[in-house]
């Protein structure tokens, strides 16, 4: 019996709740406030209102099982029993092990969380070796699908499909577990049958990236497999995030009933559509409005591009291109927003129903739909910004030779062999916090907002100098978040009210907008950093953070190309360095972490991003002298395609993240001829765990092998505002004393 697809639908919905009732939830869970039937019934409250929500919104295909206690990748594992023995054996409820496994115990660490694609989204890594064995558990879909039916919604499960889960597994070679583990989903899959599933959703987003012919042939298998089971719900594989290549006519080629194509990040996906020859009377699901950003949709473009799938396909319905986990629940709930600015917005709620006018339109022909959105308004505008942009020549991105650079700011500097130095924040304690927060709530005025902060700025001066560091920061104790700190105070950007967005488990984040030019109204960091600076003879860093970074955790502008709004956000920076330099900073850092995580996930888009990522960075710091010097900081490891662009951004130093990888960065930076300073992190800063003196020795040690003395800096992995400053002080003694020794030698 088959039953149609429906003719619109989203492919996930937020599961935090409109104010994060969940992340509340799940943290007095944790604290052993609530027990596990509070938890369970806010739960089933959130599952709720989401399907009566997309039902009163009229969309008529309803996901199910995209509800998370924490992610959904860690409830596959748990839908297929592939929950490490290290867990099992705890002996905990299957809620407990759940948590075990997302957050860790004492006994066990948590398992590894990584980034979602190329979003802010973590997932939990699964655990996958030759001898895990898989078990179908699909309890939780069951229930799910059971709970909707109660309230009279008929929902299609969703869960991760096995090629994608196992391509984003770690362990020796999971991938080479894939059919067995297609016989646990045929299992799954007969099971949801026998419980009156019509249709499942199985989310295959890895063959968006660059894929081999082994791993397109396994997807081929897997497919055909699942659909030649003889008892099982229609199934549709959602593919998003960008383009299929290979992997579209091999889907094509499987008796599965629907695919999803995301047409946003993927247009070139209608072209090969297009190429792929007849489909069989397969359902082609068109992601056409936007589910990773806050715009409203161009109804007309849409439509147009819909039109031309419907041309193609027997049946097609309209989808987000993407689940809506990625952007905030509810306009409506936004009251300060400048009407200009929310009349272009839409958010989950929002994009649902332009999900339900597409469908309709598309059905029906067009009828009247809403107006177009308008081009930026004039006030938006700055014509001073773009004025200095079409300026630009190459020299604005280029600073005078290294070896020049190099000795210039020795000269100035003065500091010792195997300098020691932080990233730049310091312990963010719940008295800092607390002062923030009644700062915004207008308990604490500005002057005693800012004396309470040149407080902790002197405290960390003085505790620094007293350590014995020798190049210094201020802490960061004014700062709620890196990002959101610098879109504060530039144009262009506004911040929203309860614009939240799940990041990992329970934090969850809130994006800055980027909606016009950017420019800078006034200096947005030297008050803080001259007044450190005027604490203490060494040199104390300007902390800045980077055009990639602010646009990777922004909603960006989608009216112009990232490459212009990332040089506006440079020239920005570019003035805020210049003012530094003048009042008389002598380091400035410019943070990129996130300049892998953006990184396109397929190769040959990978080199124009890297162009302009590089030359935004670039801009933002050649506009200083040679004797003033550029540091910049990376948070993770594995450099792999982006170390030349690493060499390229041209920083006089560069602190990575390295104690967990031992070193080995170093080899990977000599071995493409990086010639400049660097300092691995010897403290793995994502540990209460104290480094003892001797372990920061061996480290700097083996650092001083691959690299000479006279370019090796001494700091831990990343900034210190998680930690408690018993562990920092005591670390920091352990980092400067192991300099200290290895120096002496
Ligand atoms: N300067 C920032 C800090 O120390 C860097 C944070 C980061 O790398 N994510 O907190
Ligand atoms: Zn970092």
């Amino acid at each position: 019996m088959s039953t149609a697809f429906g003719q619109s639908t989203v492919l996930g919905y937020p599961r935090i709740g409109a104010n994060r009732e969940l992340k509340k939830a799940v943290e007095a869970y944790w604290a052993g406030t609530i027990d596990a039937d509070d938890l369970e019934s806010t739960a089933a409250g959130l599952r709720a209102e989401v399907w009566r929500t997309l039902r009163d919104a009229r969309l008529d295909a309803i996901p199910s099982n995209v509800f998370s206690y924490y992610d959904h990748v860690l409830d596959t594992a748990v839908a297929v029993g592939a929950i490490p023995t290290r867990f099992t054996r705890l002996g905990l409820s299957a809620l407990n092990t759940y948590f075990a496994m997302a957050r860790g115990v004492d006994a066990e660490p948590a398992l590894e969380l990584t980034k979602w694609f190329d979003t802010n989204y973590h997932y939990l890594v699964p655990e996958i070796d030759s001898d895990t064995v898989f078990t179908p558990d699909p309890t939780k879909a069951l229930r799910e699908y059971a709970e909707a039916a109660e309230l009279g919604i008929t929902t299609r499960p969703v869960l991760v499909g096995p090629a994608t889960f196992l391509l984003l597994a770690k362990g020796d070679d999971p991938f080479a577990r894939i059919d067995d583990l297609v016989e646990t989903y045929a299992r799954i899959l007969t099971a949801l049958a026998d419980a009156g599933v019509a249709w499942v959703q199985l989310d295959e987003p890895a063959y968006v990236a660059d894929r081999t012919p082994n791993e397109i042939d396994a997807l081929r298998r897997a497919y055909t497999r699942l659909g030649e089971l003889a008892n099982r719900p229609q199934i549709f594989v959602a593919t998003y995030f960008g383009e299929l290549g290979d992997a579209l006519p091999a889907l094509l080629g499987t008796p599965v009933e629907a695919v999803g194509l995301d047409l946003v990040a993927g247009p070139g996906n209608l072209h090969r559509l297009a190429a792929a020859g007849p489909l069989g009377g397969k359902t082609i699901v068109a992601g056409l409005v936007d589910g990773r950003n806050i715009w409203r949709t161009d109804l007309r473009a849409a439509i147009t591009a819909g039109a031309t799938v419907a041309g193609l396909a027997d049946h097609m319905a309209v989808s987000t291109s993407c689940s809506l986990l990625h952007v905030p629940v509810d306009l409506a709930d936004e009251t300060r927003l400048d009407s200009r600015l929310s009349e272009r917005l839409a958010f989950a709620r929002q994009k649902v129903d332009e999900v339900v006018v597409l469908g309709r339109a598309l059905r029906d022909g067009t009828t009247s739909l809403p107006a177009p959105v308008p081009p930026i308004p004039a006030q938006w505008r700055h014509d001073d910004v773009r004025g200095r942009l079409t300026a630009l020549r190459p020299t604005d991105r280029q600073r005078g030779d290294y070896a020049t650079r190099a000795d210039r700011q020795q000269e100035r500097l003065g500091l010792p062999e195997l300098p020691t130095t932080t990233i730049g924040s310091f312990p963010q304690t719940s008295e800092l916090r607390k002062a923030r927060a009644a700062h915004r709530a207008g308990r604490l005025d500005d002057a005693g907002y800012a004396s309470r902060m040149r407080a902790e700025v002197e405290h960390v001066i003085r505790l620094q100098e007293q350590l014995g560091l020798d190049v210094l920061v201020h802490g960061e104790p004014e700062r709620n978040d890196m990002v959101q700190y610098f879109g504060e105070q530039l144009d262009g950007f506004a911040a929203t009210e309860h614009g939240w967005v799940q990041s990992y488990g329970s934090r969850c984040v809130r994006p800055p907008i980027i909606y016009g030019d950017v420019a800078r109204k006034a200096p947005m960091t030297v008050e803080w950093s001259t007044y450190a600076q005027s604490l203490t003879s060494k040199p104390v860093k300007g902390m800045l953070t980077g055009p990639v970074t602010i646009l990777a955790w922004s909603f960006v502008r989608s009216d112009q190309p990232l490459a212009d709004t990332a040089d506006q956000v440079a020239l920005a920076l570019r003035d805020e360095c210049h003012d530094l330099e003048a009042a008389g900073i002598r380091v400035i850092q410019v943070d990129e972490p996130a300049l892998r995580e953006t990184l396109p996930l397929r190769k040959s888009d990978q080199k124009a991003y890297l162009d302009w990522a590089v030359g935004a960075f670039r801009l933002a710091t050649s506009g200083v002298a040679d004797d003033t010097q550029i540091h910049t900081h990376l948070c993770y490891s594995e450099f792999g395609e982006v170390i030349t662009a690493i060499d390229a951004l041209d920083a006089d130093v560069t602190s990575i993240e390295a104690s967990r990888s031992k070193m080995e960065v170093l080899d990977d930076l000599a071995a493409i001829g990086y010639s400049r300073g660097v300092g691995p992190g010897v403290w793995d800063i994502h540990s209460p765990r104290v480094p003892p003196r001797d372990e920061v020795i061996e480290a700097l040690r083996r650092a001083v092998a691959a690299v000479p003395a006279r370019r090796l800096w001494v700091n831990p992995d990343c900034g210190l505002k998680t930690r408690a400053y018993p562990e920092v002080e005591a670390s920091l003694r352990h980092l400067v004393a192991a300099a200290a020794e290895v120096r002496g030698n």
